[in-house]
């Protein structure tokens, strides 16, 4: 397979997959192993990875961070007209997994500096329903995560960290995903660490293991039954099939073995596309984003906020004309028609909507030059006059 894919000719992609070159040999051990369904000998080691890096009591892997969220909506007990309280700025998945439980979504507005959920907005939006908060490290930047876990404990609710964009992220020098009652990761794609589709649950607090491994399993007690633990396997409780398989698993584990490199790789080209628009930023004509202190990153995704929706069409088309493909997301969820089905804004929407028709998002991927950096951050100052 050519390294270089998505590289063709002189249009820049948006994304590029993460590839290391070495994902083949991995997956064809996989095959040859005999055992391509899940928790084989790669999914163990990726799990086992996930632990010692993060230090969480038990990480599984699972077949998206969708999945992972669902699983974590289940093992909080979210019912029918519980609430959870979630920004309106993210992906649908946070809003989905409790929605399938019937619960309401109650949406507060966000910081503008990080995009991240308000944490000052949060306790005013408790009502004796709510039961959870599920918060989202949006750009693998950590939430205000004292004050929000100070809350939690406060309002007796439960904690779920989003942290799909957010592996080898940290706050206050904890991992990002481990500080909550679960923490849930994403190996999509589009994400710093690939199984083509996938994800992970990190599970704090050993007493929700077993109930874990049982809802992964098709609430079966399987996962004890391959350890040993008991002579055979009945159904103990409902549940789903929330595996990966062993040929997704060697896939990622390739890149987990090289994780410190692809992170470094990606935290350079971030830092120097900050680097060359700092400028702009100086001048007022855009905004970069902002690490807070404590906060360490992972340089999942560049985004500039231009000065408005106009301005950011017209900049998406001078990049498109240059051969440079930048994109925006997340139309906030509340006003969404599911949004509006099953949830409800608290407060005023002072930041999520204004702020997120300014975001734009250079192209980030593994692979990406130096060169091509270059060249995008040239072309938006070119833009912007500069
Ligand atoms: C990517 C992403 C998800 C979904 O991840 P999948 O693995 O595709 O299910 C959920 N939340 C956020 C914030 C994401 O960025």
């Amino acid at each position: 397979m050519n390294k270089n894919v998505g590289m063709e000719k002189k249009m820049i992609r948006f994304n590029v997959p993460p590839y290391t070159g070495r994902e083949m040999e991995n997956m064809q051990k996989a095959i040859e192993s005999m055992h391509i369904c899940g928790d084989g000998e790669f999914t163990k080691k990726c799990s086992a990875y996930l632990e010692e890096t993060t230090g969480t009591a038990r990480c599984l892997l699972t077949t998206s961070c969708t999945h992972a969220l669902e699983m974590a909506a289940l093992l909080c007990d979210i019912k029918e007209g519980d609430e959870v309280i979630l920004p309106s700025y993210t992906f649908v998945s946070t809003a989905d997994a409790f929605v399938l439980r019937g619960a309401k979504v109650v949406f507060v507005d966000i910081r503008p500096d990080t995009m991240n959920i308000d944490e000052t907005l949060i306790e005013d939006a408790i009502t004796d329903k709510t039961r959870a908060i599920a918060l989202v490290h949006y750009a693998g930047v950590a939430c205000e995560m004292d004050t929000i876990m100070d809350i939690a404990a406060r309002h007796h609710l439960m904690v779920v960290e989003d942290a799909a964009q957010a592996m080898m992220c940290s706050y206050k020098g904890k991992p990002l995903g481990t500080i909550g009652d679960f923490g849930c990761y994403s190996f999509h794609e589009t994400k710093n660490f690939s199984m083509g589709e996938g994800g992970a649950i990190l599970i704090r607090d050993a007493k929700y293991i077993d109930s874990a491994e049982i809802l992964r399993e098709k609430g079966t007690d399987r996962s004890q039954y391959f350890r040993g633990q008991v002579d055979k396997y009945r159904w103990q409780n409902f549940g789903s099939s929330y595996l990966p398989s062993e040929i997704n698993a060697a896939y990622l584990y390739t890149q987990l073995e090289v994780a410190e490199e692809i992170n470094d790789a990606r935290l350079a080209r971030w830092n120097q596309y900050y680097e060359l628009l700092e400028p702009l930023a100086e001048a007022g004509k855009i905004d970069l984003p902002v690490i807070p202190e404590g906060c360490v990153h992972n340089g999942h995704m560049f985004y500039i906020k231009t000065k408005d929706m106009e301005e950011r069409a017209g900049l998406i088309q001078f990049l498109k004309e240059n051969d440079i493909l930048a994109v925006f997301h997340y139309v906030p969820l509340h006003s969404a028609p599911a949004g509006l089905k099953f949830g409800r804004f608290h407060g005023q929407d002072r930041f999520t909507t204004k702020e997120s028709e300014r975001i734009l998002r250079l192209p980030m991927f593994y692979q990406l030059t130096p060169e091509q950096t270059d060249y995008i951050a040239g072309k938006v100052k070119e833009f912007y006059g500069y």
